[in-house]
């Protein structure tokens, strides 16, 4: 049969790629349909990771969803539950704590 010839995945990325999805850096994932087809579905891109605003460090204990998917999980998951939690990382919340009580 002519149509049954096996396209190769620059082939199916050329000819699904359109202008809002033309970016290389989106992450595909090639779908077999019911008819025997492949397609292309893209990924949606995760946000970065959130930092310590004092010393840059990643910060520990929060997510790294999709702002819609973030809308709907509760507060405390998304963050560590203490002082500067979420903001920054525990040495240098530590470190500001106590150079806040010390020059009282
Ligand atoms: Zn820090």
């Amino acid at each position: 049969m002519p149509g049954t010839k096996r396209k190769t995945k620059e082939k199916i990325q050329k000819e699904g790629r359109y202008a809002r999805f033309k970016s290389r850096s989106k992450k595909l994932k090639y779908i077999k349909t019911p008819g025997g087809r492949t397609k292309i579905h893209y990924k949606k891109k995760k946000p970065s990771k959130a930092k310590c605003a004092e010393c840059g460090k990643q910060l520990a204990g929060t997510l790294r969803k999709h702002p819609s998917k973030m809308k709907n999980t509760p507060k405390n998951s998304k963050r560590p539950e203490r002082p500067y939690g979420g903001y920054l990382c525990s040495g240098c919340m530590r470190k500001k704590i106590v150079k806040g009580a010390r020059t009282k």
